[in-house]
């Protein structure tokens, strides 16, 4: 079975080999026109959501409740595109970057079933014909792999439920703090 550490490897050894031939690739720092535009809210398997977890707990209290009220705005959206609970709109950059789920690292890389997975810079590149001996990434293979690792929820209810177990948890604490300090 695969790891997620395992397919991280595989994913980042596929990104390292395109943008090796092509210093120029547009996908980088600075870019976050994927992350404003997301066709639909992420969903991420058990796998990908403890990773993330880790990478939110380490996020200062502010940032964190930034984060929160995106989520619950996010959860009641209708609207298509939508932009990532987690992106920090004024710098552009991913706070979780290094814990960013496996959609995140392909997109840019990666074709479905004869579908780019690019946003339409990169589309148009293809277009053009530009690209076209690049060698994408598989994600239907990737897919196949992310299938081992958990259940697959919608990110906002990741966090829900990992917000409610937290308050849940100090709600418990409460009183054994206070004895402890009497
Ligand atoms: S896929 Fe497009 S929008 Fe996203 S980082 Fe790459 S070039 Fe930028
Ligand atoms: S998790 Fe990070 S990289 Fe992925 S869409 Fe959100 S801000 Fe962008």
């Amino acid at each position: 079975m695969t790891t997620l550490s395992e397919l991280h490897v595989d994913v980042d050894a596929r990104v390292l080999a395109i943008r090796e031939d092509r210093p120029d690739w547009p996908c980088g720092k600075g870019c976050d026109s994927c992350c404003r535009r997301l066709a639909e809210e992420p969903r991420l398997t058990l796998g990908e959501w403890d990773l993330l977890r880790a990478g939110l707990a380490a996020l200062p209290p502010e940032r964190l409740s930034e984060i929160s009220r995106n989520m619950a705005a996010l959860a009641g959206q209708r609207i298509r595109p939508v932009v990532c609970p987690l992106l920090d709109l004024a710098s552009g950059s991913c706070p979780v970057y290094a814990q960013r789920p496996v959609a995140c690292r392909t997109y840019g890389f990666y074709v479905q079933r004869d579908l780019g997975l690019y946003c339409h810079d990169i589309e148009t590149r293809v277009a053009e014909g530009s690209l076209a001996d690049v060698v994408w990434g598989n994600h239907d293979a990737v897919d196949h792999r992310l299938a081992g690792l958990g259940e697959i929820r919608a990110l906002t209810e990741w966090f829900e439920n990992w917000e409610s177990g937290k308050s849940l948890a100090s709600a418990y604490d409460l009183p054994i703090a206070a004895k402890s300090g009497s």
